[in-house]
């Protein structure tokens, strides 16, 4: 028996390609489109008239009429135990870990404590529209089963492993080289690949890493080809002069990871800010990915993404909030931002641009793009729906708008945030409440 299908209707809109490469014509959009979802995926995708013709009588269609509905936007670099760190005042990266971040991981070691917020954090996820996540959990395993086991029951596409972090940190936060690895091995064996779910190896950045450690960490890499990796890189000129200190054999920051075989098409470098013409040139041969986190940039005054330098490069480049270091959960505040670190250099983004990003940009980064970052037959049904006019000054604003697409995605993601996200389908199944 098949359960009877589920209809979403409202303005369809999702992205073929990069914008960036082939202009407007990457985006599609159905004015009156409809969605029609089976066990958890979209099974066809069209003219409202069209699809709802074939609805049974007792079909279930949520009506989101004049509402954007868009692929669930997916957040490639955040840390789930910082919850309670987000907005913690006046310090820069080195000595906002030393003061709020490490004293909080510490509280980890408590199952009870995991699970309780691996179910804040995934509500507050769900409340924004993003519904996959790349996601840093603490040196403790119980972070990890706490929150894959919360992701699973909700069947929640999520990323996620446990740091790996053994020195210049509090001896409560550390492993060894040998713990690690044999904790990440149980957890990839027990997690990665079962139903929604994908393990990231997840050294913290090259600074709380022994060189055993970060060998380590190279080492389940090798063995686990279907693993990512996670790291920190080039985001902080103190944390810079450190590595180098630490590893005065390396050329380069990046040359740590390098020497370690962390570099691949499946490992993301959170931050990527100060980065020299060797590094940047490594990470576009190597098919790294850059994760660009502008709020949180600015917020521990970091420094500016140069996404523009990037691209030429060709390095690829994901769009992240880094909660908590990032001061915003919604990827609509988090593309904001991002535009205005761009026009700090003299960069453009235009609303096409960001809306890619969030979607099939980030899927594509994670190598998921055949499962996620679109709407069409055989993707995830994971959705969010968008009101442009959720706020009154979103709706004056709007007011004036010309009908133009690309100006419309340029005010949601300026002005929008939670308020904006009308309904958050995980899987085909709706999850913000109301
Ligand atoms: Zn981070």
């Amino acid at each position: 028996m098949t359960p009877s299908p589920r209809f979403v209707r409202g303005r369809i809109l999702s992205f073929r390609d990069d914008p960036r490469l082939v202009g407007e014509r990457a985006a599609s959009l159905i004015e009156d489109g409809a969605i029609r979802i089976e066990d958890g995926q979209v099974a066809a995708v069209g003219e409202a008239r069209a699809i709802l013709a074939h609805a049974p009588p007792d079909a279930a269609i949520d009506d989101h009429a004049g509402k954007l509905v868009m692929p669930g936007f997916i957040d490639a670099h955040i840390h789930y135990p910082q919850t309670r760190v987000i907005g913690s005042y006046g310090a820069q990266l080195l000595d906002w870990l030393q003061k709020y971040t490490f004293v909080e991981e510490q509280k980890f070691a408590d199952p009870a404590h995991c699970e309780a917020v691996a179910r804040f954090f995934l509500d507050e996820l769900a409340r924004q529209g993003t519904t996959t996540a790349v996601v840093y959990c603490t040196v403790h395993p119980e972070s990890v089963e706490a929150f894959f086991a919360e992701s699973e029951r909700r069947g929640a596409r999520m990323i996620a492993g446990k740091v790996m972090m053994d020195r210049n940190a509090p001896p409560l936060l550390r492993d060894t080289a040998q713990r690690g690895y044999d904790e990440s091995k149980a957890l990839i064996a027990r997690w990665a690949g079962r139903g929604r779910l994908g393990y990231a190896i997840t050294p913290r950045f090259a600074v709380t890493s022994s060189e055993a450690q970060l060998a380590a960490a190279g080492a389940l890499a090798r063995e686990h080809r279907d693993a990512y990796v996670q790291t920190h890189l080039s985001e902080n000129f103190a944390e810079i002069a450190f590595v180098k200190r630490q590893f005065p054999w390396a050329k380069t920051y990046l040359d740590v990871y390098a020497r370690f075989g962390l570099l691949g098409a499946r490992s993301l470098f959170g931050h990527c800010l100060h980065l020299e013409e060797t590094e940047v040139a490594a990470l576009a041969r190597s098919d790294s990915i850059a994760a660009f986190c502008p709020t949180s940039n600015l917020f521990l005054g970091s420094g500016l993404f140069d996404k523009q330098r990037l691209d030429e490069a060709n390095v690829r480049v994901a769009l992240a909030t880094d909660v908590g270091g990032g001061t915003s959960y919604s990827m609509l505040q988090t593309a904001a931002e991002a535009y205005k670190v761009l026009q700090m250099n003299g960069q453009s983004w235009p609303g096409f641009q960001a809306f890619y990003q969030m979607t099939l940009g980030n899927a594509r980064a994670l190598g998921l793009q055949s499962r996620i970052g679109t709407i069409e037959p055989g993707r995830e049904a994971d959705l969010v729906v968008l009101d442009s006019r959720a706020t009154p000054a979103m709706a004056h604003r709007m007011e004036s708008h010309d009908g133009d697409l690309s100006e419309e995605l340029f005010v949601l993601m300026t002005m929008g945030d939670d308020r904006a996200v009308a309904q958050t389908y995980v899987a085909g199944r709706g999850v913000k409440g109301g």
